[in-house]
Protein backbone atom coordinates (compact mmCIF):
# COMPACT_ATOMS: atom_id res chain seq x y z
CA UNK A 1 0.00 0.00 0.00
CA UNK A 2 0.89 3.48 -0.85
CA UNK A 3 2.22 6.19 1.99
CA UNK A 4 -0.54 8.95 2.46
CA UNK A 5 0.27 11.74 0.41
CA UNK A 6 1.71 15.10 1.75
CA UNK A 7 -0.93 17.24 0.14
CA UNK A 8 1.37 20.34 0.70
CA UNK A 9 4.17 18.93 -1.28
CA UNK A 10 4.07 19.14 -5.40
CA UNK A 11 4.66 16.32 -7.50
CA UNK A 12 8.33 14.84 -7.66
CA UNK A 13 9.88 12.12 -10.06
CA UNK A 14 12.18 10.09 -9.01
CA UNK A 15 15.76 8.87 -10.72
CA UNK A 16 17.03 6.03 -9.46
CA UNK A 17 20.65 4.87 -10.95
CA UNK A 18 21.69 1.17 -11.47
CA UNK A 19 25.58 1.53 -12.08
CA UNK A 20 26.22 -2.00 -14.62
CA UNK A 21 26.92 -2.70 -17.72
CA UNK A 22 28.04 -6.29 -19.53
CA UNK A 23 30.27 -4.01 -21.28
CA UNK A 24 31.48 -0.48 -21.80
CA UNK A 25 29.89 0.84 -24.82
CA UNK A 26 33.35 3.40 -26.35
CA UNK A 27 31.32 6.49 -26.55
CA UNK A 28 30.10 6.18 -22.68
CA UNK A 29 30.92 7.62 -20.06
CA UNK A 30 28.04 7.62 -17.53
CA UNK A 31 28.83 6.21 -13.87
CA UNK A 32 28.62 2.54 -14.98
CA UNK A 33 31.03 -0.63 -14.02
CA UNK A 34 31.16 -4.09 -15.75
CA UNK A 35 32.44 -7.53 -14.37
CA UNK A 36 30.46 -6.30 -10.84
CA UNK A 37 27.60 -8.66 -11.33
CA UNK A 38 28.29 -10.02 -7.56
CA UNK A 39 27.83 -6.45 -6.34
CA UNK A 40 23.69 -5.96 -7.94
CA UNK A 41 22.36 -7.69 -4.90
CA UNK A 42 23.87 -6.31 -2.10
CA UNK A 43 23.47 -3.16 -4.03
CA UNK A 44 19.85 -3.69 -4.42
CA UNK A 45 19.94 -4.33 -0.79
CA UNK A 46 21.62 -0.80 -0.20
CA UNK A 47 19.29 0.98 -2.83
CA UNK A 48 16.42 -0.25 -0.83
CA UNK A 49 17.93 1.43 2.61
CA UNK A 50 18.25 4.89 0.54
CA UNK A 51 14.79 5.14 -0.88
CA UNK A 52 13.68 4.14 2.79
CA UNK A 53 15.98 6.82 4.35
CA UNK A 54 14.84 9.53 1.39
CA UNK A 55 11.30 8.56 2.49
CA UNK A 56 11.35 8.88 6.29
CA UNK A 57 13.02 12.41 5.82
CA UNK A 58 9.92 13.67 4.37
CA UNK A 59 7.21 11.51 4.71
CA UNK A 60 4.07 11.34 1.88
CA UNK A 61 6.15 12.31 -0.67
CA UNK A 62 4.12 12.46 -4.01
CA UNK A 63 5.89 11.11 -6.90
CA UNK A 64 4.36 11.00 -10.41
CA UNK A 65 6.90 9.48 -12.22
CA UNK A 66 9.92 6.96 -11.73
CA UNK A 67 12.81 6.60 -14.32
CA UNK A 68 15.37 3.72 -13.46
CA UNK A 69 18.20 4.32 -15.30
CA UNK A 70 21.48 3.66 -16.17
CA UNK A 71 23.67 1.65 -16.85
CA UNK A 72 21.37 -0.93 -17.56
CA UNK A 73 18.57 -1.49 -15.65
CA UNK A 74 17.56 -4.69 -17.44
CA UNK A 75 20.93 -6.52 -16.10
CA UNK A 76 18.94 -6.77 -13.13
CA UNK A 77 16.29 -9.91 -12.01
CA UNK A 78 12.22 -9.13 -12.50
CA UNK A 79 12.46 -9.97 -8.24
CA UNK A 80 15.45 -7.43 -7.81
CA UNK A 81 13.39 -5.27 -9.85
CA UNK A 82 10.19 -5.92 -7.79
CA UNK A 83 11.57 -5.82 -4.10
CA UNK A 84 12.56 -1.85 -5.59
CA UNK A 85 9.10 -1.34 -6.39
CA UNK A 86 7.60 -2.41 -3.54
CA UNK A 87 9.81 -0.47 -1.55
CA UNK A 88 8.61 2.59 -3.26
CA UNK A 89 5.15 1.71 -3.12
CA UNK A 90 5.28 1.35 0.80
CA UNK A 91 7.34 4.07 1.19
CA UNK A 92 6.59 7.46 -0.85
CA UNK A 93 3.43 8.41 -2.05
CA UNK A 94 3.22 6.81 -5.19
CA UNK A 95 0.26 8.12 -7.95
CA UNK A 96 -1.39 4.70 -9.45
CA UNK A 97 -1.06 6.44 -12.32
CA UNK A 98 2.40 7.08 -12.71
CA UNK A 99 4.44 7.18 -15.28
CA UNK A 100 7.63 4.32 -14.34
CA UNK A 101 10.19 4.20 -17.18
CA UNK A 102 12.74 1.68 -17.48
CA UNK A 103 16.14 1.76 -19.40
CA UNK A 104 17.43 -1.54 -21.28
CA UNK A 105 19.59 -3.15 -23.85
CA UNK A 106 17.53 -5.15 -26.39
CA UNK A 107 19.31 -8.07 -25.70
CA UNK A 108 18.12 -8.89 -22.80
CA UNK A 109 14.11 -8.37 -23.70
CA UNK A 110 12.83 -11.57 -24.02
CA UNK A 111 8.93 -11.68 -23.85
CA UNK A 112 8.72 -13.47 -20.41
CA UNK A 113 11.18 -11.19 -19.10
CA UNK A 114 8.79 -8.52 -20.24
CA UNK A 115 5.47 -9.67 -19.58
CA UNK A 116 6.85 -10.00 -15.99
CA UNK A 117 7.91 -6.60 -16.10
CA UNK A 118 4.29 -4.88 -17.11
CA UNK A 119 3.10 -7.23 -13.78
CA UNK A 120 5.23 -5.49 -11.75
CA UNK A 121 4.47 -2.05 -12.64
CA UNK A 122 6.86 -0.74 -15.58
CA UNK A 123 4.49 1.69 -18.07
CA UNK A 124 7.08 2.56 -20.06
CA UNK A 125 10.11 0.81 -22.02
CA UNK A 126 13.63 2.68 -23.11
CA UNK A 127 15.20 0.61 -25.79
CA UNK A 128 18.86 1.48 -26.75
CA UNK A 129 18.61 1.15 -30.47
CA UNK A 130 21.87 3.41 -31.18
CA UNK A 131 21.87 2.54 -34.59
CA UNK A 132 20.38 0.03 -37.63
CA UNK A 133 23.52 -0.14 -38.79
CA UNK A 134 26.29 -2.93 -37.83
CA UNK A 135 29.62 -1.13 -38.62
CA UNK A 136 28.30 1.79 -36.67
CA UNK A 137 27.23 -0.79 -33.57
CA UNK A 138 30.82 -2.95 -33.64
CA UNK A 139 32.53 0.74 -33.49
CA UNK A 140 30.24 1.44 -30.32
CA UNK A 141 31.10 -1.66 -29.17
CA UNK A 142 27.14 -2.43 -28.60
CA UNK A 143 26.24 -6.08 -27.46
CA UNK A 144 23.14 -6.00 -29.62
CA UNK A 145 22.83 -5.95 -33.30
CA UNK A 146 19.58 -4.17 -35.32
CA UNK A 147 17.40 -7.71 -35.39
CA UNK A 148 17.73 -7.70 -32.00
CA UNK A 149 15.83 -4.15 -31.35
CA UNK A 150 13.47 -5.92 -34.13
CA UNK A 151 12.49 -8.43 -31.73
CA UNK A 152 12.23 -6.58 -28.08
CA UNK A 153 10.45 -4.20 -30.08
CA UNK A 154 7.96 -7.13 -30.51
CA UNK A 155 8.51 -8.83 -27.85
CA UNK A 156 7.31 -5.52 -26.06
CA UNK A 157 4.38 -5.17 -27.86
CA UNK A 158 2.97 -8.61 -26.89
CA UNK A 159 4.07 -8.21 -23.31
CA UNK A 160 1.48 -5.45 -23.59
CA UNK A 161 3.96 -2.24 -23.67
CA UNK A 162 2.24 0.68 -25.44
CA UNK A 163 4.77 3.41 -24.65
CA UNK A 164 8.35 2.51 -25.99
CA UNK A 165 11.32 4.56 -26.42
CA UNK A 166 13.75 4.41 -28.97
CA UNK A 167 17.80 6.34 -28.20
CA UNK A 168 19.63 7.07 -31.62
CA UNK A 169 23.14 8.38 -31.96
CA UNK A 170 24.36 10.33 -35.29
CA UNK A 171 26.92 12.36 -35.54
CA UNK A 172 29.00 9.10 -35.99
CA UNK A 173 32.92 9.08 -37.32
CA UNK A 174 32.43 7.57 -41.17
CA UNK A 175 28.36 8.21 -40.58
CA UNK A 176 27.07 9.32 -44.37
CA UNK A 177 23.44 11.37 -44.46
CA UNK A 178 22.60 8.13 -46.29
CA UNK A 179 23.71 6.22 -43.52
CA UNK A 180 21.53 8.18 -41.36
CA UNK A 181 18.63 8.16 -43.65
CA UNK A 182 18.41 4.53 -43.61
CA UNK A 183 19.05 4.36 -39.39
CA UNK A 184 15.65 6.59 -39.28
CA UNK A 185 13.58 4.94 -42.20
CA UNK A 186 14.52 1.66 -39.90
CA UNK A 187 13.52 3.28 -36.41
CA UNK A 188 9.91 4.26 -38.50
CA UNK A 189 9.44 0.74 -39.33
CA UNK A 190 9.28 -0.06 -36.09
CA UNK A 191 6.46 2.49 -35.33
CA UNK A 192 7.08 3.34 -31.30
CA UNK A 193 5.56 6.38 -29.41
CA UNK A 194 8.80 8.15 -28.48
CA UNK A 195 12.72 8.36 -29.77
CA UNK A 196 15.17 10.64 -28.41
CA UNK A 197 18.27 11.52 -30.59
CA UNK A 198 21.38 12.23 -29.54
CA UNK A 199 24.39 14.22 -31.29
CA UNK A 200 27.55 11.84 -30.43
CA UNK A 201 29.92 13.83 -28.10
CA UNK A 202 33.46 12.86 -27.34
CA UNK A 203 33.52 12.53 -23.93
CA UNK A 204 36.43 12.53 -21.80
CA UNK A 205 37.88 9.43 -20.23
CA UNK A 206 35.99 7.60 -23.61
CA UNK A 207 37.85 4.62 -25.97
CA UNK A 208 35.99 6.92 -28.62
CA UNK A 209 37.81 10.20 -27.94
CA UNK A 210 40.81 8.40 -27.76
CA UNK A 211 40.85 6.67 -31.17
CA UNK A 212 39.68 9.81 -32.58
CA UNK A 213 42.95 12.12 -30.75
CA UNK A 214 45.21 9.37 -31.85
CA UNK A 215 43.61 10.14 -35.55
CA UNK A 216 42.49 6.51 -36.15
CA UNK A 217 38.78 8.04 -36.69
CA UNK A 218 38.20 11.38 -38.03
CA UNK A 219 36.42 13.99 -35.95
CA UNK A 220 32.76 13.97 -36.37
CA UNK A 221 31.54 16.98 -38.92
CA UNK A 222 29.89 19.70 -37.15
CA UNK A 223 28.15 20.90 -40.42
CA UNK A 224 26.89 17.20 -41.65
CA UNK A 225 25.88 16.33 -38.27
CA UNK A 226 23.59 19.30 -38.55
CA UNK A 227 22.53 18.21 -41.50
CA UNK A 228 21.29 14.89 -39.73
CA UNK A 229 19.57 16.53 -37.38
CA UNK A 230 17.48 18.66 -40.03
CA UNK A 231 16.99 15.33 -41.94
CA UNK A 232 15.39 13.60 -38.76
CA UNK A 233 13.49 16.57 -38.11
CA UNK A 234 11.96 16.98 -41.37
CA UNK A 235 11.42 12.38 -41.72
CA UNK A 236 10.31 12.26 -37.88
CA UNK A 237 7.70 15.50 -39.24
CA UNK A 238 6.58 13.40 -41.72
CA UNK A 239 5.59 10.61 -39.89
CA UNK A 240 3.37 12.30 -37.53
CA UNK A 241 5.52 13.08 -34.59
CA UNK A 242 5.73 15.77 -32.37
CA UNK A 243 8.48 17.29 -31.24
CA UNK A 244 8.16 18.67 -27.95
CA UNK A 245 11.77 18.86 -27.15
CA UNK A 246 14.86 20.06 -28.91
CA UNK A 247 15.97 16.25 -28.96
CA UNK A 248 12.95 13.92 -28.38
CA UNK A 249 10.16 13.37 -30.78
CA UNK A 250 6.45 11.50 -29.80
CA UNK A 251 3.42 10.59 -30.52
CA UNK A 252 0.56 12.27 -29.26
CA UNK A 253 0.44 12.11 -25.30
CA UNK A 254 3.12 9.80 -25.18
CA UNK A 255 6.06 12.64 -23.95
CA UNK A 256 8.21 11.30 -21.44
CA UNK A 257 6.52 12.73 -18.01
CA UNK A 258 10.07 12.06 -16.23
CA UNK A 259 12.12 14.03 -18.46
CA UNK A 260 9.78 17.17 -18.53
CA UNK A 261 9.67 17.64 -14.60
CA UNK A 262 13.54 18.04 -15.40
CA UNK A 263 12.82 20.43 -18.39
CA UNK A 264 10.53 22.22 -16.44
CA UNK A 265 12.92 22.26 -13.63
CA UNK A 266 11.13 20.64 -11.35
CA UNK A 267 12.08 18.53 -8.35
CA UNK A 268 13.30 15.36 -8.88
CA UNK A 269 15.43 13.38 -5.38
CA UNK A 270 18.18 11.00 -7.38
CA UNK A 271 19.12 7.59 -5.49
CA UNK A 272 22.26 4.97 -6.78
CA UNK A 273 25.62 5.36 -7.40
CA UNK A 274 26.44 8.90 -9.35
CA UNK A 275 22.90 9.88 -9.24
CA UNK A 276 22.06 13.54 -9.75
CA UNK A 277 18.84 15.05 -7.94
CA UNK A 278 17.00 18.13 -7.29
CA UNK A 279 14.58 18.63 -4.25
CA UNK A 280 14.09 20.77 -1.54
CA UNK A 281 16.24 23.56 -2.93
CA UNK A 282 19.54 21.54 -3.14
CA UNK A 283 20.87 19.97 -6.68
CA UNK A 284 22.83 16.82 -5.45
CA UNK A 285 25.03 14.20 -6.45
CA UNK A 286 25.90 10.76 -5.04
CA UNK A 287 28.82 8.89 -4.15
CA UNK A 288 30.10 7.23 -7.72
CA UNK A 289 31.60 4.02 -6.58
CA UNK A 290 29.20 1.31 -6.09
CA UNK A 291 31.24 -0.26 -3.54
CA UNK A 292 31.56 2.62 -1.16
CA UNK A 293 27.71 3.65 -2.19
CA UNK A 294 26.95 0.13 -0.38
CA UNK A 295 29.41 0.78 2.56
CA UNK A 296 27.91 4.02 2.65
CA UNK A 297 24.35 2.87 3.05
CA UNK A 298 24.93 -0.38 5.16
CA UNK A 299 27.07 1.52 7.71
CA UNK A 300 25.29 4.70 8.60
CA UNK A 301 22.64 4.61 11.10
CA UNK A 302 22.13 8.40 10.96
CA UNK A 303 18.99 10.34 10.14
CA UNK A 304 19.56 12.82 7.51
CA UNK A 305 17.73 15.88 6.02
CA UNK A 306 15.74 15.38 2.72
CA UNK A 307 17.03 15.26 0.10
CA UNK A 308 20.13 13.76 1.75
CA UNK A 309 21.00 10.30 2.52
CA UNK A 310 24.10 8.61 3.30
CA UNK A 311 24.95 8.15 -0.12
CA UNK A 312 24.60 12.14 -0.67
CA UNK A 313 28.49 13.40 -2.15
CA UNK A 314 27.79 16.87 -3.31
CA UNK A 315 25.14 18.93 -1.91
CA UNK A 316 24.45 22.71 -2.93
CA UNK A 317 21.55 24.89 -2.13
CA UNK A 318 20.64 26.72 -5.61
CA UNK A 319 19.84 30.40 -5.00
CA UNK A 320 17.20 31.98 -6.58
CA UNK A 321 19.29 33.76 -9.38
CA UNK A 322 20.19 30.16 -10.35
CA UNK A 323 16.55 28.95 -10.08
CA UNK A 324 15.45 31.14 -12.42
CA UNK A 325 18.59 30.83 -15.27
CA UNK A 326 18.33 26.92 -14.73
CA UNK A 327 14.21 27.57 -15.25
CA UNK A 328 15.03 29.11 -18.33
CA UNK A 329 17.72 27.24 -19.87
CA UNK A 330 15.95 23.67 -19.25
CA UNK A 331 12.41 25.66 -20.52
CA UNK A 332 13.96 26.38 -23.95
CA UNK A 333 14.69 23.27 -24.73
CA UNK A 334 10.69 22.39 -24.60
CA UNK A 335 10.36 23.57 -28.44
CA UNK A 336 6.36 23.32 -27.95
CA UNK A 337 5.70 24.20 -24.70
CA UNK A 338 8.15 26.80 -24.01
CA UNK A 339 8.17 28.81 -21.13
CA UNK A 340 4.69 29.87 -19.71
CA UNK A 341 4.81 32.97 -18.75
CA UNK A 342 2.35 33.18 -16.20
CA UNK A 343 3.94 30.27 -15.05
CA UNK A 344 7.30 31.82 -14.38
CA UNK A 345 5.50 34.39 -13.06
CA UNK A 346 3.96 32.68 -10.63
CA UNK A 347 7.06 31.09 -9.19
CA UNK A 348 9.46 34.02 -9.19
CA UNK A 349 7.09 37.02 -9.17
CA UNK A 350 8.43 38.76 -11.95
CA UNK A 351 8.32 38.80 -15.77
CA UNK A 352 10.62 36.84 -18.16
CA UNK A 353 10.40 40.15 -20.08
CA UNK A 354 11.30 42.43 -17.68
CA UNK A 355 14.02 40.36 -16.60
CA UNK A 356 15.97 39.63 -19.63
CA UNK A 357 13.82 41.68 -22.05
CA UNK A 358 16.84 43.39 -24.87
CA UNK A 359 18.32 39.47 -24.91
CA UNK A 360 15.00 38.02 -25.87
CA UNK A 361 14.19 40.57 -28.49
CA UNK A 362 17.55 40.27 -29.75
CA UNK A 363 16.90 36.69 -30.16
CA UNK A 364 13.51 37.97 -31.70
CA UNK A 365 14.52 39.75 -34.17
CA UNK A 366 16.92 37.05 -35.58
CA UNK A 367 14.08 34.80 -36.02
CA UNK A 368 15.61 32.40 -33.60
CA UNK A 369 13.08 32.98 -30.49
CA UNK A 370 9.12 33.63 -30.38
CA UNK A 371 7.39 35.28 -27.96
CA UNK A 372 3.46 35.90 -27.41
CA UNK A 373 1.55 37.36 -24.05
CA UNK A 374 1.24 33.45 -23.27
CA UNK A 375 4.62 31.75 -23.92
CA UNK A 376 7.92 32.35 -24.99
CA UNK A 377 10.06 29.51 -26.90
CA UNK A 378 12.14 29.05 -29.40
CA UNK A 379 11.85 28.60 -32.96
CA UNK A 380 12.30 25.92 -35.71
CA UNK A 381 15.83 27.90 -36.77
CA UNK A 382 17.00 29.16 -33.21
CA UNK A 383 17.34 24.77 -32.55
CA UNK A 384 20.23 24.56 -33.64
CA UNK A 385 21.85 28.11 -32.03
CA UNK A 386 20.32 26.76 -28.71
CA UNK A 387 23.94 26.49 -26.78
CA UNK A 388 24.59 30.37 -28.26
CA UNK A 389 21.05 31.51 -27.00
CA UNK A 390 21.59 29.50 -23.22
CA UNK A 391 25.15 31.29 -22.79
CA UNK A 392 23.62 34.18 -22.94
CA UNK A 393 21.63 33.61 -19.62
CA UNK A 394 24.66 32.75 -17.70
S1 LIG B 1 24.97 0.27 -22.13
FE1 LIG B 1 24.56 2.46 -21.87
S2 LIG B 1 25.29 2.99 -19.84
FE2 LIG B 1 26.18 0.98 -20.37
S3 LIG B 1 28.18 1.46 -21.22
FE3 LIG B 1 26.75 1.35 -22.94
S4 LIG B 1 26.00 3.48 -23.23
FE4 LIG B 1 26.99 3.36 -21.22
Amino acid sequence: MAAASNPGMPPHSLYIHIPFCAIKCSYCAFNTYTHLDHLIEPFVHALMRELQILAHSQPGLPLHTVYIGGGTPSLLTVNQLSRILSTIRAEFALDPAAEISMESNPSDLHVDYLSALREIGITRLSIGMQSANQTELDLFARRHDFVSVIKAVESARQAGFDNVNLDLIYGIPHQSLADWETTLSAFLKLDVEHVSLYALGLEDGTSLKAWVESGRLPHPDDDLTADMYDLATTMLDAAGYDQYEISNWSRSGRECRHNLQYWRNLPYPGVGPGAHGYAGGVRYSTILSPQRYIKALNENTESFVFPRTPATDNAVLVERDAEIVETLIMGLRLTREGIVRQTFRDRFGIDLLDLHGEVIQRYVQLGLVHVDDEIIRITQAGRLLSSALFREFV
